[in-house]
């Protein structure tokens, strides 16, 4: 699915992914955010007992659009202000993050 990845686009409070056949997701920043893909980020959120702890923090923060910057292709670079600038954000993990992908553990 996610190599059908056509478009991205930023409201103020969530991002909407649209596919080349029409199917259109939309994930809210904070969500987003708990699924950070940097080397910081993503060891909490492949833990199951920290992962909460991500989310919690992650819904205290001003929610914030952040900044996005195609890499290639096939994945986005989002800067936050409140940090986390360094995670590659490929089109399959938004598409993941999008479909509870990654809620169950692997
Ligand atoms: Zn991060």
């Amino acid at each position: 699915m996610a190599d059908r990845l056509k478009e991205l686009e930023r409201a103020d409070d969530s991002i909407t992914l649209r596919y080349v056949d029409g199917d259109e997701l939309t994930i809210p920043y904070h969500e987003l955010r708990a699924w950070c893909p940097c080397a910081k980020c993503r060891p909490r959120w492949k833990d199951p007992h920290r992962r909460l702890g991500l989310a919690e923090e992650v819904k205290r923060l001003r929610i914030e659009m952040p900044k996005a910057e195609a890499v290639g292709r096939y994945a986005v670079r989002f800067t936050w202000t409140s940090g986390c600038s360094s995670g590659l954000w490929s089109f399959e993990h938004i598409t993941d993050i999008a479909l509870n992908r990654l809620d169950v553990d692997h």
